[in-house]
């Protein structure tokens, strides 16, 4: 069993399953203004590792995970380009499922969009407002936190320290009733993307968002609500406030995962770091370096995300797909039972709130293991271990590279001819060459090496 650690009550413990057999989780999606960047790419990598790895055990996911197409930064950038906000939500909401894709991540079982859900959310605050602990102010309707029992849970701290340490700046601060109150509705300003309400026209908060479509897609208490860090509060408070006033079970465990880092230490933003974009990563190392470079780490330690990091990892993933390149030379058995009680450990590392780096280093020893056995021509033994590594690999999303060339020499003569004709800087030549290969069912990818194939 899976044990996790959970934000609301500071431990690990077991992640029980409402519906056994299933886990439902509820992971924060983006808001979809601009082109996601490397920390979006650890949420999206963290939580595709903790579904595969449900997934390889035996457990269905059910895993929704929202589209915010209707924000007020997403209205801003509308503004600057001369746009329509949805019509840049779209945009950018295509370009978010991309680098899910290009990431070998897996897309959500349900990915709502906001305004898709909104009469839900109407419904929701008229409930808070039946409940008295929301009120209407010139600007909208808000949330008394000071109503809610048990506020500031997941923050870990109670309302007097929350006063004075976060700062929530929504609203009109004289008409509020604490600093800490959230908005539920916000009214439109002239010219802004407009819904009907008994409040007025305007759109719903993102806080009644998430709500609204965990506790509508999920159900009464759900099994695990997840995002990153700064999601923690207020996000997820608000969130949690909203269900405990409703009288709605919430989600039952709730995970959190840390920040990327740039060398200095600071959460990345934007303009630091050496890479400027996802994409950007993207283009210039192997996919499975950045998923590889977070398994090093556990989910809950920053990251330290540069050129070095990843090329570091790059390497190490280097290690591994040579020793499947092996393999298949030496014409192991590729189907050698699973040796399950050496998987053992493995598996107690990944239940033990996702160990990731004690279950990597376990698959880099059974790899040096496989490699000594095939130095000292022991096939079987060299099977059973290669064995393991694919299945623990496989088992997190890293796919050890399909050892194309081998199999395939027809596909290899061609990646030859296409690094050729580019060398001579024959494009039309080298993009025939990619057409042939990719009508032949594989995927190709420039790499500093040449020619890259993938099935
Ligand atoms: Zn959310």
């Amino acid at each position: 069993m899976l044990r996790l650690h959970d934000t609301a009550s500071g431990l690990v413990r077991e992640l029980a399953q409402r519906d056994p057999g299933e886990v439902s989780l509820y992971v924060c999606g983006p808001t979809v203004y601009d082109l996601p960047h490397i920390g979006h790419g650890r949420s999206i990598l963290t939580f595709d590792i903790l579904r595969r790895f449900l997934e390889w055990s035996g457990v269905r996911v059910r895993h929704v995970s929202n589209v915010t197409d209707i924000d007020d930064n997403i209205i801003k950038r509308a503004d600057v380009l001369g746009e329509d906000a949805a019509e840049v939500a779209r945009r950018y909401e295509a370009e978010w499922w991309a680098a899910v894709d290009r990431l070998g991540a897996l897309r959500p079982t349900d990915a709502p969009r906001a305004t898709s859900f909104v009469g839900r959310m109407i419904e929701v605050v008229e409930e808070l407002i039946e409940r008295g602990v929301a009120y209407e102010t010139s600007d909208g309707v808000y949330l008394a936190v000071e109503e809610v029992e048990g506020y500031g849970l997941l923050a870990q701290q109670d309302l007097r320290q929350l006063r004075t340490t976060e700062r929530v700046d929504e609203g009109r601060q004289e008409e509020k009733r604490s600093p800490l109150d959230f908005v539920l509705w916000k009214l439109a300003k002239p010219g802004e993307p407009t819904w009907p309400s008994p409040w007025g026209a305007g759109r719903p908060g993102w806080h009644t968002e998430c709500v609204a479509m965990s506790l509508d897609l999920l159900g009464d208490g759900f099994d695990l609500h997840a995002g990153g860090l700064d999601l923690k509060f207020p996000h997820h408070e608000n969130e949690r406030a909203q269900a405990v006033v409703l009288g709605r079970r919430f989600a039952q465990h709730w995970m959190h995962h840390a920040f990327v880092v740039d060398p200095s230490g600071e959460k990345m933003s934007k303009s630091l770091g050496n890479f400027s974009s996802l994409t950007d990563l993207l283009e210039r190392v192997d996919r499975r370096a950045y998923r590889l470079l977070l398994l090093q780490a556990h989910y809950r330690s920053p990251v330290l995300v540069d050129t070095d990091s990843v090329g570091a990892a790059e390497r190490s993933l280097g290690t591994l797909d040579r020793l499947a390149r092996r393999a298949v030379e030496a014409d192991l058995d590729p189907e050698a039972p699973l040796d399950r009680a050496a998987l053992e450990p493995w598996v107690a590392a990944m239940e033990d709130d996702l160990n990731t780096v004690r279950a990597l280093a376990l698959v880099f020893d059974w790899a040096r293991e496989a490699n000594a056995a095939l130095d000292a021509g022991r096939a079987d033994e060299a099977a059973r271990l290669v064995r393991l590594v694919r299945e623990a690999t496989g088992a997190v999303g890293l796919d050890l590279e399909g050892t194309a060339e081998e199999v395939d020499p027809a596909a290899l003569d061609l990646a030859t001819a296409r690094d050729t004709a580019r060398e001579a800087r024959d494009w039309v030549a080298a993009d025939r060459l990619r057409d042939e290969l990719v009508s032949r069912g594989w995927t190709v990818e420039d790499t500093p090496q040449g020619t890259r194939l993938r099935r």
